[in-house]
């Protein structure tokens, strides 16, 4: 009731009215964009990684996670340790052959959408264990949107490739057209 009474007491109904219906400060927080762009940009900002930590490497990407380096200034820092609750798998280390195949199952129960980075030289390419034991890259199983290079990369490196992974997303065409082009691959 006192709110009522002391719009009444504005000096002409006008004023009050322009003011209700227009505040010029809502105009520069409006935001015009695509449904699609909406999207990729929520994706790309809240990245939730399964770390995949299997050799050396690990130590750089839990080093990322701690204050010195700040992985959740990129929206990334809720490491997930269920595959169901990860979208970006982050393998950082040797990959042998008797962990290649739960790496693989790992990976297939991630939901759509998902992505990979190698973080390393060993998950990159086998590094130097050029071995019977070792896989020669984790792409042999697996599609891989960002290589990191290095032995070990640095916490930086690995949020240098957060943000390359960040553009990738940002730039990705809405689901239906993937799946067109899948389809029309298939043809
Ligand atoms: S790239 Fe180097 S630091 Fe990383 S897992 Fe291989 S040997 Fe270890």
């Amino acid at each position: 009731m006192r709110v009522i009474l002391s719009l009444l007491n504005v000096e002409t109904a006008d004023t009050t009215l322009s003011h209700a219906a227009y505040d010029s400060k809502v105009e520069g927080n409006i935001i015009f964009t695509r449904l699609d762009a909406a999207i990729n940009w929520m994706r790309k900002n809240s990245l939730w990684p399964m770390p995949m930590g299997l050799a050396c490497c690990a130590i750089e990407l839990m080093a990322t996670g701690s204050s010195r380096f700040d992985i959740s200034r990129f929206g990334a820092e809720v490491m997930r340790f269920s595959p169901r609750q990860a979208d970006v798998m982050i393998v950082s280390g040797t990959v042998t052959y008797k962990m290649a195949l739960a790496v693989r199952r790992i990976w297939e129960q991630m939901p759509e959408p998902k992505w990979c980075i190698a973080m390393g030289a060993c998950a990159s390419s086998g590094g130097m264990y050029r071995s019977y034991a070792v896989l020669q890259g984790i792409d042999r199983l697996l599609p891989v949107d960002v290589y990191i290079s290095g032995c070990p990369p640095r916490p930086e490196a690995l949020l240098e490739g957060l943000m390359k992974l960040q553009r990738i997303i940002e730039g990705e065409k809405p689901i239906e057209d993937q799946i067109a082009e899948i389809r029309q691959a298939q043809v």
